[in-house]
């Protein structure tokens, strides 16, 4: 019992009483697609691990080595004794992946979104900041930070944003416009040549976030903005969805990255990432470019499945990836139905809001390589039997 457990029990209270309580339930990846919850093998529609690199052995092997040659721990934050040669090589490494001039290597991608947006805030006071509907919280996180206030378009509705940047903000020393170039809960894309064509002809800096497309989509896995060469200022992404791994990059300008060296406090005041957490992502930039493959695989997936939910009357919005949304509408419809496909095997997880806005509750879809045809074909004729 702590002195403040009652603010805290009034707190879940209210979240009880919108029926949003969480909990916590363990689960273990497997592979071929697979998760193990709570002792039951199901086949797994919930996981980011879309690669399938999360269990790969050169990947384990590769954090196993860099542990024995460098230790469990980096030691002290970036600047004091935590930059290994390794972890500058990496970073080189991500920068020439990127086709960008500098990258950084943060702790997670949720931090380095918040360490960076506020950090770019910080740089322009007065910066006009354009963001789609639909980012990610650890933006959302930065720009709280900063106190900066968003000018908010209609999610991918870029002539909502081309009205918004010809009416606000066009006196701000400097715009910035804030996207993911594939949205976590929809699994659609940005428009990103029309998106960077919006960016130069109103003279606004472009950072997207490519945290479900690393390693997924654009010629090598290298992502999206692989479609705009040079156009987009700032480029972050995970290594903690496709790459198998954990932690996060950004890349662009090396004066960015001098600077957000040099003024990002979630960058700055934290401890480095450990050898084991860099030896896996340097074994899965490997492998990456040599799984085209399952990007083609996941990509015919990622057809037949919404062609399979279109069938059973489910929309599954505009999505185009190995992200696929069933929206159900009610929080209560959509829990049920995750339930009762869990009783059948399959995990697919309910995402209800304030993750995605009220009446979207929907099962997120996630299509992992190790899936096969007859994996998806189950999970429709579980879903038709389910509802
Ligand atoms: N950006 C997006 C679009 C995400 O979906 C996520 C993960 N949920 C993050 C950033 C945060 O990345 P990480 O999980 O590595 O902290």
């Amino acid at each position: 019992m702590t002195r403040l457990d009652p603010f805290f029990t009034a707190a879940l209270a209210r979240i009880d009483r919108a029926g949003q309580r969480r909990v916590l339930r363990p689960a273990a990846l497997a592979a071929e697609g697979r998760i193990v919850r709570e002792g039951r093998r199901l086949i797994d529609f919930s996981s980011n691990d879309y690669l399938g690199l999360a269990r790969h052995p050169e990947l384990s092997a590769r954090a196993v080595a860099w542990t024995q040659a460098l230790g469990t721990g980096s030691g002290a934050s970036r600047l004091v004794t935590g930059t290994s040669a390794e972890q500058l090589a990496l970073e080189a490494r991500i920068a020439r992946f990127k086709h960008a001039e500098a990258a950084l290597i943060f702790a997670s991608g949720w931090q380095a979104n918040a360490a960076v947006i506020a950090a770019l805030a910080a740089a322009v006071p007065g910066l006009a900041v354009y963001t789609d509907r639909l980012i990610h919280a650890s933006m959302h996180a930065g720009l709280a930070m900063a106190g900066v206030r968003q000018i908010r378009f209609r999610h991918n509705d870029l002539d909502h944003l081309e009205t918004l940047l010809a009416s606000k903000g066009a006196d701000a020393p400097a715009r910035l416009i804030l996207t993911e170039s594939v949205f976590s809960m929809d699994g659609d894309r940005a428009d990103l040549p029309r998106l960077a064509a919006i960016a130069e002809a109103h003279q606004a800096a472009l950072y997207v976030d490519e945290a479900h497309a690393t390693g997924v989509l654009g010629p090598a896995g290298a992502g999206l903005c692989a479609q705009v060469p040079g156009q987009v200022d700032l480029v972050m992404g995970t290594f903690s969805k496709a790459l198998g791994g954990f932690g996060a990059y950004v890349a662009g300008s090396q004066a960015l990255i001098d600077y957000l060296v040099n003024t990002a406090s979630g960058f700055i005041f934290t401890t480095a990432p450990p050898p084991a957490m860099l030896g896996a992502i340097d074994a899965a930039l490997d492998l990456v470019p040599t799984l085209e493959a399952e990007r083609v695989h996941l990509a015919a997936l990622g057809v037949q499945l919404r062609t399979g939910l279109r069938a059973l009357g489910l929309d599954c919005g505009e999505s185009s990836t190995q992200i696929v949304p069933a929206v159900i509408g009610a929080e209560a419809d959509a829990l049920a139905l995750s339930a009762r496909l869990e009783d059948a095997g399959f995990l697919v997880s309910a995402i209800r809001p304030p993750t995605v806005p009220p009446g979207t509750s929907r099962l997120r879809i996630a299509l992992r390589a190790g899936h096969s045809a007859a994996d998806v074909d189950a999970l429709l004729t579980a879903l038709g039997d389910a509802r």
